[in-house]
C-alpha cells in the first residue's frame, strides 16, 4: 500500500517522522477524512475546500495547489487499486522543527494521506444507534478540522464505555454536534440542527443533508435545539463521512420517538445513497 506525502508516493512502512514533529508535539495541524464508494470519491470538492480553509485558519501553507491536491488524491486511489468502499485519511502539520510553541521559520509542512478499506455500517444504518450526552468543553474554533481532538476522544470514550455509538455534545444544554458527527432533531417534519457557526465543524455530509432535505420538501432550520427538546423529538439522526445519515434511537435514557428509525431519516438515507451513487444492490 502506498501513501501520498508532500515528498511524493512512498511505501506504507517507509514514512518516518522525527520526534520533534509539530503534529506529534502540539497537535499543530489539520486533517480530513474523505469517503470513497466503489472506488470513487464522494464530496471530494467539499473536503478539499475545507482542508484549505482549515489550513489557512491556522496559517499552514499547503504543499500543493487545489488542482494538484485533486490530482494526487486521484493518484492515491490508482496507486492502491482501490475499487471498493473505503476512506482516505489526510493529515497536514506545521512540519518538523525543534520544539517551540511559536511557528518555526522556513519549515515546510508535513502532509500524508492513506487509503483504508471501509465497508458501510449497514446494521447500524438500518437499526439506528444509541448515544449519550456530554458537555462540549472544546475551544471556540471548532469549524477548523484541527488535530487537537482530546475533548472529542474523551467524549467518544465515555460513549464507548457505555456501549453507545456517539457522544452528543452541548454547551449550556444547547446541542452543538457529536464528538465526530453533526446532530439533527426532527419534529413535525421539520429538521433542526445547530447553525454553521465557529462552534461546530461544517460537515460535508451536513451540507448535502441540507440540500437533500430541501429537495425532499423538509424545512431545514439552522437553530440549536436543547437537551430538553430531545424528549419531544419525533426522530434524531447524526451525519458524517463515515456514519453517513445514521438514525439515533436513544439519547442517555430517553427513547427517541418510537425507538426505531423514523420516516424522515429513512427518506434522507435513501436520498443519500442516490447522491453518493451507491448501487441498489448495496443499499440498506
Ligand atoms: N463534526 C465533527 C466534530 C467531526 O469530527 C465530523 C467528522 O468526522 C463531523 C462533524 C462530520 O463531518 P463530515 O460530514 O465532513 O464528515
Amino acid at each position: 500500500p502506498y501513501l501520498l506525502t508532500d515528498q511524493g508516493f512512498v511505501n506504507r512502512d517507509e514514512l518516518r517522522y522525527p520526534f520533534e514533529e509539530r503534529g506529534l508535539q502540539f497537535g499543530d495541524g489539520v486533517y480530513e477524512v474523505i469517503r470513497i464508494y466503489g472506488g470513487q470519491y464522494y464530496l471530494i470538492k467539499e473536503h478539499v475546500e475545507r482542508l484549505f480553509r482549515s489550513a489557512k485558519a491556522i496559517k499552514i501553507k499547503m504543499p500543493f495547489s487545489k488542482e494538484e491536491t485533486y490530482e494526487k488524491l486521484d493518484e492515491l486511489l490508482k496507486q492502491n487499486n482501490v475499487d471498493q468502499d473505503a476512506k482516505v485519511y489526510l493529515q497536514l502539520t506545521r512540519g518538523s522543527a525543534p520544539r517551540d510553541h511559536a511557528f518555526p521559520k522556513d519549515v515546510p509542512a508535513n502532509l500524508y494521506a492513506y487509503v483504508q478499506e471501509m465497508p458501510r455500517k449497514v446494521d447500524a444504518l438500518q437499526q439506528g444507534v444509541t448515544t449519550i450526552t456530554q458537555p462540549d468543553v472544546r475551544w471556540d474554533y471548532c469549524y477548523i478540522k484541527s488535530l487537537n481532538l482530546l475533548p472529542n476522544v474523551m467524549a467518544k470514550q465515555e460513549a464507548t464505555e457505555k456501549g453507545a455509538f456517539e457522544a452528543i455534545l452541548h454547551r449550556n444544554k444547547k446541542v452543538t454536534e457529536g464528538s465526530s458527527s453533526n446532530v439533527y432533531l426532527v419534529k413535525d417534519g421539520i429538521i433542526y440542527t445547530h447553525p454553521a457557526t465557529e462552534n461546530i465543524l461544517h460537515g460535508c455530509v451536513r451540507m448535502r443533508v441540507e440540500a437533500l432535505s430541501r429537495q425532499l420538501g423538509f424545512p431545514f432550520i439552522q437553530a440549536a435545539f436543547s437537551l430538553d427538546d430531545i424528549a419531544e423529538a419525533d426522530e434524531m439522526f447524526i451525519s458524517s463521512s463515515t456514519a453517513e445519515v445514521m438514525p439515533v434511537v436513544k439519547v442517555d435514557n430517553i427513547t427517541v420517538g418510537t425507538g426505531n428509525p423514523g420516516p424522515v431519516t429513512q427518506q434522507l438515507q435513501q436520498a443519500y445513497e442516490k447522491d453518493a451513487s451507491i448501487p441498489k444492490s448495496k443499499s440498506i
